[in-house]
């Protein structure tokens, strides 16, 4: 047995063995479907960018006391 030769990674998404190897096209993802998570999530980041800071000032103050 010489398994030590096989490299493995854990797929970021799911944490599942892959085999780095030419067989793995979405190393270090186990699967596409993991790789397009992760990617989701990096743009999802990109878009979390504050452009307007949510501010709650002054809005329908109209409580009289
Ligand atoms: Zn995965």
């Amino acid at each position: 047995m010489t398994t030590k030769n096989l490299t493995t990674v854990k797929c970021p998404q799911c944490a599942i063995s892959v085999t780095w190897s030419e067989t793995s096209a979405y190393r270090p993802f186990c699967s596409k479907r993991c790789q397009l998570i992760d990617l989701g999530e990096w743009a999802d980041e990109e878009k979390r960018i504050p452009s307007t800071p949510d501010s709650t000032e002054n809005d329908g103050w109209s409580e009289e006391s």
